[in-house]
C-alpha cells in the first residue's frame, strides 16, 4: 500500500463547525506525495490550500477520510500522536514568520535544536552553518526584529532546516516579500527539496514556476488540477527525524532567557510580583501582630505573672533542677533570665509593719534595674516593692512605706513569724493598677522559697499509730527557741495519745507534695494558751495549733531544692524555638500564653479573622492570576511557536513555571533586601515596620513556600487555559 508515498489522502474533508454552522475547509481531497517533490498548490484565496496544509502538518484534524503517513493510517491519532508525527516529519514556514522576535537569529535557530534535546554547546557550528547557507552570517546577533521581511523568512528556512524534517510545508512563504526576496526564497526551498518534500501554497505560480516539480490547483475545497511538471529522482530511503526530549539544562537556560528579554513584560510581571509578595507579607504580619495581642489578652487565676514572655518548665525525670542545668538553659541565646523558683512568682507574700500591711508577688532584685522613689538596695535586708500609683500614692509611701521595717508572714493566716525584718529602700511604679511584687535578694528569696514550700505541701503527722492531718491553723512553724528534735504542740493534743499524754513520745512529721516526700521524728514537748508567749515570744491567738520546730529542723524539711522554674525569653516572635530547644534538652514546658483563658467573643473574633484572612488570600491569588494572564497573553504565540517547533505541552508548561519562579524570586529577594535595609535604617518606610515586628525567619521560609506554589498554580492553570485550543486556532487568533 505505503508504495514510496510518503502522505497519502484519500477521500479526506474538513469541516469548520462555527456557533452551529458547518462551513467546509476541503471536500473529499485524494492526494499523494513522494520524497524528491517540489509542490506547488495554486488557487483563490478561500480555495482551502491553508487548510489542507495544516491538516497534512498535523496543525489540525481532519473529520472524514483517511490520511497515511509513512504507509501507517492517521485516524485514530490524538494530540500526543501527532505532536510525534510533525517532530518526527515535518517543519512549518509561515506567511507570517513566526519568530520569536525578542530572540536573536542565532537563538531562534537554536531554539529548535534545543526543544529537540540538543546540547548548546554541540549545537553551535550547526547553527552558524546554517545561518551562513541563507546569507545572514553578519546578522547573526541581530534581534529578529530588526530584520526585513525577507530576511526573517530566510531565518525561518534556516530554523526548519536545522529541524532537518523529511517534509516541508510553506504556505505562502513569500506573501510578505517583494518580488526580489521572494525568488531568492523560493530559490532556496528548490535547493533544499531534492531529498526531501516540500510543498509550497502561493498565488504568484509563475514565480515558482522554474522550480516546482508539480502543481497542484484548488478551488472551492477541492482539488481542480494535479500535474507533474518535471519528473523526480526517486527517494526511497525516507529518514524520519530522530529526536530526544529538550535537557534540564537547557529548559533553564532557556526560561531564564524568557524572564528577561521582554524588557515591558519582565517590569509588568515583576511589579504584580512584587504587589503580591508584598500584600501578603503585609497580611500576614498584620495576622500574627492581632493574634499576638489576643494571645495576652487572656487571663489565669493561677498565674499572676502571666508575661508572654514567660516559659515554665520542669524537668522530665522530675528531678530538682542542678547548678548545671541552669548554666545550660541560660546558655540558650534567646533566655533572658530564669527565676529558679517558679512558684514564688505566682505566690504573693504578706509583709507587714506597724502601720501597714503590704501585699505582692515577689522577684529577684537583679530583675529589676530603674526605681521611682528611693534608692537600690545595699544588703539582704533591703528591698524594692513595685505598685501603683493607685494603690499607693507617693505621698503615703515616702510617710508609710519607705525605709520602714516590715516582717514577713504568712500568707494564709497573717500570723507573724520569726524571722527576717526587710526594709524597703526603693519603690518602682508600674501602669498594672492592682498588682504589687517585692524585689529581694537571693538570700531573703529562699526564705520566702521556703514558705512556698510549705505552702504547696500536704503535711501529716502520725502518733504512733494515728494519723493526724493538718489543716490550716495548725501547721509546722519555725522557732529559735525550740531545740533540734524536739516538736511543740498544743496540749488540747494529748487525746491522741496513750493515757491522754503524748509528752517524750516520738512523732513524725511527713510532708509531701508533687516533687518530694520527707519527713522529721522529734520529741513531744506541750504548750498551752497561758506559756506560750513565754516559750516562743510570738501570739498564740495566731498559732494556737502550731507544730513548733527548730529552724534547722524546719529547714530540712522546707528548704529544698528547685523542682519548677520559669524562664523569661528576650524575644517573643521567638519563643516557640526556645520552647522546641528547652523540650529537646529534657525539659517539659508551658508556655504562659497557651494557659491562658480566652473570652467566647475573642474566640468568634479569631475564627472571623482567619475566614477574612483566608479570603483575602483567595482573592489576592486570582486578582493576581488575572493580572499574569493578562500579560502571559502576549506570550500565547510563543508558546504556541514552542509547540509547532517539537516542544510538547510538557516543555511549555515548564518554560513558563521557570518564568514565573524566577520573577517570584526576583520579587522576593527584592523585599527581603528592603527588610533589610530597613532594619539597617536605610530606609524608614512604616509597613517594613509591621514586617520586621512581626516575621520570623519561619515566617519568611512559610511566605516564600506560598510564594512559589502561587507561581507553579498560575503557571499550570494558565498553561492548561492555552493546551485546550489546538496549535492552529492559537496560532490563528495570535497572527
Ligand atoms: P486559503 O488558504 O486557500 O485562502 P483557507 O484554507 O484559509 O483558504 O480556507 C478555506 C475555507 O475554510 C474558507 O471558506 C474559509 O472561510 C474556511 N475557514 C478557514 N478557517 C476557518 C475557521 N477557523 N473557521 C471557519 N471557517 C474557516
Ligand atoms: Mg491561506
Amino acid at each position: 500500500m505505503a508504495n514510496n508515498s510518503i502522505i497519502k489522502l484519500k477521500n479526506v474533508s474538513k469541516f469548520y463547525y462555527n456557533k452551529g454552522i458547518i462551513a467546509s475547509g476541503f471536500n473529499k481531497v485524494n492526494l499523494e506525495f513522494k520524497m524528491g517533490e517540489f509542490v506547488a498548490i495554486t488557487g483563490e484565496s478561500g480555495s482551502g490550500k491553508s487548510t489542507l496544509l495544516n491538516v497534512i502538518s498535523g496543525l489540525d484534524t481532519y473529520e472524514e477520510g483517511e490520511m497515511y503517513i509513512n504507509g501507517l493510517e492517521t485516524s485514530h491519532y490524538g494530540e500526543k500522536e501527532f505532536e510525534d508525527y510533525r517532530r518526527k516529519y515535518i517543519s512549518n514556514i509561515f506567511q507570517t514568520f513566526n519568530l520569536v522576535n525578542s530572540y536573536t537569529v542565532y537563538q531562534n535557530i537554536e531554539l529548535v535544536l534545543l526543544l529537540n534535546g540538543n546540547k548548546k554547546k554541540d549545537v553551535k557550528d550547526k547553527v552558524i552553518e546554517l545561518i551562513k547557507k541563507v546569507d545572514l552570517y553578519k546578522f547573526r546577533n541581530t534581534k529578529v526584529s530588526k530584520l526585513s521581511g525577507g530576511q526573517k523568512q530566510r531565518v525561518a528556512i534556516a530554523r526548519a532546516l536545522a529541524k532537518d524534517t523529511p517534509i516541508i510545508i510553506a504556505d505562502e512563504p513569500t506573501g510578505n516579500l517583494d518580488s526580489k526576496s521572494s525568488k531568492s526564497i523560493i530559490k532556496l526551498l528548490s535547493e533544499v527539496s531534492h531529498d526531501k518534500l516540500v510543498i509550497v501554497v502561493t498565488h504568484n505560480y509563475e514565480q515558482v514556476e522554474e522550480y516546482v516539480t508539480r502543481k497542484i490547483k484548488m478551488h472551492d475545497g477541492r482539488v481542480l488540477e494535479d500535474k507533474v511538471i518535471k519528473k523526480i529522482d526517486e527517494v526511497t530511503n525516507i529518514k524520519q527525524t530522530d529526536y530526544r526530549n529538550i535537557r534540564l539544562f537547557s529548559k533553564i537556560r532557556l526560561g531564564i532567557r524568557n524572564t528577561f528579554n521582554i524588557v515591558p513584560k519582565f517590569l509588568l510581571l515583576l511589579s504584580v510580583f512584587l504587589f503580591v509578595t508584598w500584600a501578603l507579607m503585609i497580611e500576614y504580619a498584620a495576622f500574627k501582630k492581632l493574634e499576638y495581642e489576643e494571645s495576652i489578652n487572656g487571663f489565669n487565676y493561677l498565674f499572676n505573672d502571666t508575661s508572654d514572655k514567660r516559659i515554665i518548665i520542669k524537668k522530665n525525670n522530675k528531678e530538682a533542677f542542678t547548678d548545671n542545668d541552669y548554666n545550660d538553659i541560660n546558655n540558650i541565646s534567646n533566655v533572658d533570665y530564669v527565676v529558679k523558683n517558679d512558684l514564688l512568682i505566682d505566690s504573693s507574700v504578706n509583709l507587714n509593719s506597724s502601720d501597714y500591711w503590704l501585699y505582692g508577688g515577689v522577684n529577684l532584685i537583679t530583675n529589676i534595674n530603674k526605681i521611682d522613689i528611693g534608692r537600690m538596695p545595699s544588703n539582704d535586708n533591703e528591698i524594692v516593692f513595685e505598685t501603683s500609683t493607685f494603690l499607693y500614692s507617693e505621698e503615703e509611701i515616702k510617710k508609710y512605706i519607705l525605709d520602714k521595717e516590715f516582717k514577713l508572714t504568712s500568707d494564709y493566716s497573717g500570723v507573724s513569724e520569726e524571722g527576717m525584718s526587710l526594709k524597703i529602700v526603693g519603690v518602682k511604679y508600674n501602669d498594672n493598677m492592682f498588682e504589687s511584687t517585692f524585689y529581694v535578694s537571693e538570700k531573703t528569696l529562699n526564705v520566702f522559697n521556703i514558705q512556698v514550700n510549705r505552702q504547696y505541701s500536704d503535711t501529716k503527722v502520725l502518733f504512733k499509730d494515728n494519723y493526724y492531718t493538718m489543716d490550716t491553723g495548725n501547721y509546722v512553724v519555725p522557732s529559735y527557741k525550740v531545740s533540734p528534735g524536739y516538736v511543740y504542740i498544743t496540749e488540747d493534743m494529748n487525746y491522741l495519745c496513750k493515757n491522754y499524754n503524748c509528752v517524750n513520745q516520738d512523732i513524725k512529721i511527713e510532708v509531701s507534695n508533687k516533687y518530694y516526700k520527707d519527713s522529721y521524728t522529734g520529741k513531744v514537748k506541750t504548750y498551752n494558751k497561758n506559756n506560750f508567749k513565754k516559750l516562743f515570744g510570738m501570739n498564740y491567738d495566731d498559732l494556737s495549733g502550731a507544730f513548733l520546730v527548730s529552724m534547722e529542723d524546719y529547714n530540712k524539711l522546707f528548704d529544698k531544692n528547685n523542682f519548677q522554674s520559669s524562664v523569661y525569653v528576650k524575644d517573643v516572635k521567638k519563643i516557640d524555638d526556645t520552647v522546641n530547644e528547652l523540650n529537646n534538652k529534657g525539659y517539659s514546658t508551658l508556655k504562659i500564653t497557651d494557659a491562658l483563658v480566652h473570652s467566647k467573643i475573642s474566640e468568634v473574633i479569631q475564627i472571623f479573622r482567619t475566614i477574612v484572612t483566608i479570603i483575602l488570600v483567595v482573592v489576592l491569588f486570582f486578582i493576581s492570576y488575572f493580572v499574569i494572564k493578562l500579560i502571559l497573553k502576549s506570550r500565547n504565540y510563543y508558546y504556541t511557536m514552542i509547540r509547532t517547533l517539537g516542544g510538547n505541552k510538557k516543555v511549555s508548561r515548564e518554560l513558563l513555571v521557570i518564568e514565573l519562579i524566577n520573577i517570584a524570586n526576583i520579587a522576593y529577594f527584592t523585599l527581603l533586601v528592603l527588610t533589610y535595609l530597613y532594619n539597617k535604617h536605610i530606609i524608614s518606610w512604616k509597613f517594613m515596620g509591621l514586617i520586621k515586628e512581626n516575621l520570623v525567619f519561619r515566617d519568611y521560609i512559610v511566605l516564600y513556600i506560598i510564594l512559589v506554589l502561587t507561581s507553579l498554580l498560575i503557571s499550570l492553570r494558565y498553561s492548561r487555559k492555552l493546551f485546550k485550543k489546538s496549535v492552529m486556532k492559537t496560532l490563528v487568533e495570535e497572527v
